[in-house]
């Protein structure tokens, strides 16, 4: 049996007058890179939440590395080893690259002055593990968005984190940014992490996954081995219809 590190059961979310999610069982097994597809509206952001603890459920339960997590907060899935990184990546825009990178290492260490040589070296030691090169003096404001989703990943990678969550990460990239950033996927499952892909492209979850959960409308409709699924059988989970061949 593989080791789940994220398991929800029956897990429901309402909003007033929609069913975001209703009974969810969902599993991810530590160190996969699993994708989680479904078109607009269909759960998949509340999911991460969920696991995330911003929200809570309304029915069922959340699990993370096998410990139930009836009250599960931000900070417990972070130190449960559970990073997100959001669609606006929350950075500082006004910061530079190292400060974003440095700051939370920093706030833990609770210091009155923080010399600037370490908080380069904070920055430097973050990208290096990524193998990425970006200006650690530029502010983030200005840098492109694959750079500062770049930078997102790294600041992700220095917590001690078992999953990274991304949701619709290649929105706003171009074909040769979601090349390389789909190596950054697989350095990041070299390293032990397992990956949650959030995406609608049938493409990019065929190329990158190992296995695929498929939510239409709140619900779980389908999941498996990537190798059992192909753009039309993903596209008929989608959206409940036959794709029009014409
Ligand atoms: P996805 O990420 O798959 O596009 P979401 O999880 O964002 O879908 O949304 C699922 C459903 O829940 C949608 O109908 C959406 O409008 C609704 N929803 C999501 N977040 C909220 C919220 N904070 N308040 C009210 N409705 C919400
Ligand atoms: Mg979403």
């Amino acid at each position: 049996m593989p080791d789940a590190f994220i398991e929800l059961r029956q897990a429901t979310k309402r909003f007033a007058g929609v069913l975001a999610l209703d009974k969810i069982d969902f599993t991810l097994n530590a160190g996969e890179i699993h994708c989680l597809a479904g078109e607009n509206g269909s759960g998949k952001s509340t999911l991460i939440k969920l696991i995330a603890g911003v929200y809570r459920a309304d029915g069922g339960e959340v699990r993370i590395g096998g410990r139930a997590r009836p009250h599960l907060t931000p900070k417990e899935a972070i130190a449960a080893g559970v990073q997100v990184i959001y669609q606006d990546f929350s950075l500082f825009p006004n910061l530079k690259v190292a400060e974003n990178l440095a700051l939370n290492t920093l706030l833990h260490e609770n210091r009155k002055t923080v010399a600037w040589s370490r908080v380069r070296e904070l920055g430097r030691q973050a990208l290096a593990r990524l193998g990425i090169d970006i200006d650690l003096d530029a502010e983030v404001g200005s840098l492109s968005t694959a750079q500062r989703q770049l930078v997102a990943i790294a600041r992700a990678l220095m917590a001690d984190v078992r999953l990274i969550i991304m949701d619709e990460p290649t929105t706003a990239l171009t074909g040769r940014e979601v090349d390389a950033l789909f190596k950054i996927v697989r350095d990041i499952q070299a390293k032990g992490i397992a990956v949650l892909f959030v995406s609608h492209k049938m493409r990019e979850m065929l190329e990158i996954s190992e296995r695929i959960t498929v939510f239409r409308n709140g619900r779980k409709v389908a999941e498996g081995p990537t190798a059992e699924f192909d753009e039309a059988s993903i596209t008929r989970h989608m959206t409940g219809r036959d794709i029009d061949q014409s």
